[in-house]
């Protein structure tokens, strides 16, 4: 499923959205590898916005508990041990061959029921640069793939706080430069407007609260056209305002409202052409909570200084 976010838009824009790669620049891009691992069978996916993939089952062929005594039983249980050391490896190379190639690879959870999950772990077949993203290895009642549904339920919050992380240090990286005084900063939606438009723009920072919508009006007679920023409870009067004006220029009554789409849309447009990277901050941070209230949602920080 696409992000919340993206849903809001075809409810209100409901004739012409998602004409430019929207929900792919708007998605979160960060994905999170999820490895359930236990002694009969294991499983692979990954976790990406809001979409989970189970990419890969195993089973181990390895069975119950062997009741002989003695002799036998420690001959057994040295063979149960390679077999689970082999089934380990197995794994490791899939995931090897999977998660090194995976692009924003944040982190890796690894879960099972058992002891098995440690064990796989310990056993270090996985890539030391995987290893490194280990970001917790947790109990599970499940295995296989019922486990990495399982799995994404226990690790969900730590997930979201990594996401909070990261978008307290964009707020906090505009904040250092606007204290600064570096100039390579821009805020207020004209200003960022201008900015987009000459292409200094690195990073566009949007509230995902940003309720403004942007109505585009077109003269049919001689081709004028202006825009007009509104509040969502605030479309309806303007549109039907729009619907009753003569054109500034003519003075046509063909003047009309071309389109009506979200702010985020509209500047997401022209961040898209001109190479620059999208951020959209909740409000569940102090400096999300700043982005929306004091600064009306859009900000940016800038590839180089722009004058007026
Ligand atoms: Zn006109």
């Amino acid at each position: 499923h696409p992000p919340d976010v993206v849903k809001t838009f075809r409810y209100h824009c409901d004739s012409e959205f998602l004409l430019w790669p929207l929900e792919e620049m708007l998605t979160t891009k960060e994905t999170y590898g999820l490895i359930v691992v236990g002694r009969k069978e294991a499983a692979v996916g990954y976790v990406r916005g809001n979409k989970i993939e189970v990419i890969r089952e195993f089973t181990s062929g390895i069975h119950g508990k062997h009741r002989a005594g003695g002799q036998s039983q420690r001959r057994y249980e040295r063979l149960i041990e390679e077999a689970e050391k082999r089934f380990y490896r197995r794994i490791s190379e899939v995931i090897n061959d999977l998660f090194l190639e995976m692009e924003d690879l944040k982190g890796i959870f690894i879960g099972g029921p058992g002891p098995s999950k440690e064990k796989f772990v310990d056993d270090e077949s996985l890539d030391y640069r995987l290893r490194e993203k280990i970001m917790g290895v947790i109990d599970l009642g499940y295995g296989g793939a019922e486990g990495i549904r399982a799995l994404l339920e226990r690790v969900q919050d730590k997930i979201e706080n990594v996401k909070y992380i990261q978008e307290k240090q964009i707020m906090q990286k505009f904040m250092k430069e606007l204290s600064n005084e570096t100039g390579m900063v821009q805020y207020g939606l004209e200003e960022v407007q201008n900015a987009l438009n000459l292409g200094a723009v690195d990073t566009l920072i949007i509230s995902e609260d940003l309720d403004l919508y942007e109505i585009n009006i077109k003269c049919e007679n001689c081709g004028h056209n202006e825009s007009r920023i509104v509040k969502e409870v605030e479309i309806e009067d303007m549109e039907s305002k729009i619907q009753e004006a003569m054109c500034p220029e003519c003075g046509s009554n063909s003047f009309g409202i071309e389109k009506t789409l979200p702010l985020i849309e509209a500047l997401g447009e022209l961040a898209s052409n001109r190479g620059t990277e999208i951020e959209l901050i909740s409000s569940e941070t102090e400096e999300g909570e700043m982005l929306r209230s004091t600064f009306g949602g859009i900000v940016a920080t800038l590839r180089f200084k722009v004058s007026y």
